[in-house]
């Protein structure tokens, strides 16, 4: 697919990994639907791109809302007249060990409310958006992309049981997706960041920083460009299917 004039949707574009893809498919010329939850970011991004408003429109939205959802992907429709691409980039974390124990003493343990958040958000988030978007792409008869992105959590992460749960969850919607829509000429794949700097990473100290950084082959955290970069070459590569590519400067959990 030519990225010149596609119709990209990102969701969480107002995050750090999201604006980065915002900016780099901006650049090559792709109009753009920039999706999330608050107003602010999303109209700083836009500030920033500076395209015409027809070519980049902000829309709020709580991806784990199915009326939103439904909403929003109807508006991009009437708006654009179409979509080529849907990035399901939303995510956020509710850290916590499942159970914490000392000398024989529960001290803490996942609640439900830390689960449900983010299986709403990182899961079902994406299941919506995506039956979504595929919806618009098989009745326009276009075909089109969609990425969803996990993370190297899929693998299963310390104190990570929601994230992990969500991540590995969207990464096999994926293979689903690529397997039931490719008759329709859509494709579906993944993306799965090691650390990347986004402002949270950042914002470690830097003793933690340097010690995350050793345990990176690479010997450096990853900058969100080399996402957004990732996501060009799935735009660009239409023999690309059902796979899932991990950019984590060779970091295994
Ligand atoms: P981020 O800076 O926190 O951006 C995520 C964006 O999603 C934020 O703008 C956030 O809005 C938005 N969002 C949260 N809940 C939402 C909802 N219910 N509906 C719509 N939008 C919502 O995170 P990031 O680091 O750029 O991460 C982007 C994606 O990459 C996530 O899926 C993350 O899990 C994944 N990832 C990141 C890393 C990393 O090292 N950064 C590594 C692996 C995977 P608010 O700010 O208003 O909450």
């Amino acid at each position: 697919m030519k990225i010149e004039r596609a119709i990209v949707a990102i969701t969480g574009a107002g995050g750090g990994i999201g604006a980065a893809m915002a900016s780099r498919l901006a650049k090559n010329g792709a109009r753009l639907a920039l999706i999330d939850f608050q107003p602010d970011s999303l109209e700083r991004l836009k500030a920033e791109l500076a395209l015409a408003e027809a070519d980049c429109r902000s829309y709020c939205c709580d991806v784990s809302n199915e009326a939103q959802v439904d909403q929003v992907f109807a508006e991009i429709r009437q708006q654009f007249e179409g979509m080529d691409v849907l990035v399901n980039n939303a995510g956020i974390t509710r850290d916590a060990l499942m159970l914490k124990f000392k000398d024989g003493e529960r001290q803490s343990r996942m609640s439900l409310e830390a689960w449900n958040a983010v299986i709403s958000v990182n899961l079902t988030g994406v299941f919506l958006c995506g039956r979504a978007a595929a919806e618009q792409m098989i009745i326009a008869g276009t075909g089109g992309l969609i990425v969803n992105i996990s993370s190297i959590s899929a693998a299963g992460n310390m104190g990570q049981s929601n994230y992990s749960a969500a991540k590995a969850g969207v990464a096999a919607l994926a293979v689903t997706w690529a397997k039931e829509f490719s008759r329709h000429g859509i494709r579906v794949n993944v993306v799965s960041p090691g650390f990347i700097g986004t402002e949270m990473v950042r914002a470690m100290k830097p003793e933690a920083l340097a010690k995350l950084q050793a345990m990176i082959p690479a010997g450096r955290i990853g900058e969100p460009d080399e996402i957004a970069h990732t996501i060009q070459y799935l735009i660009e590569n239409d023999f690309v299917n059902g796979r899932n590519i991990e950019i984590d400067g060779g970091m295994r959990l």
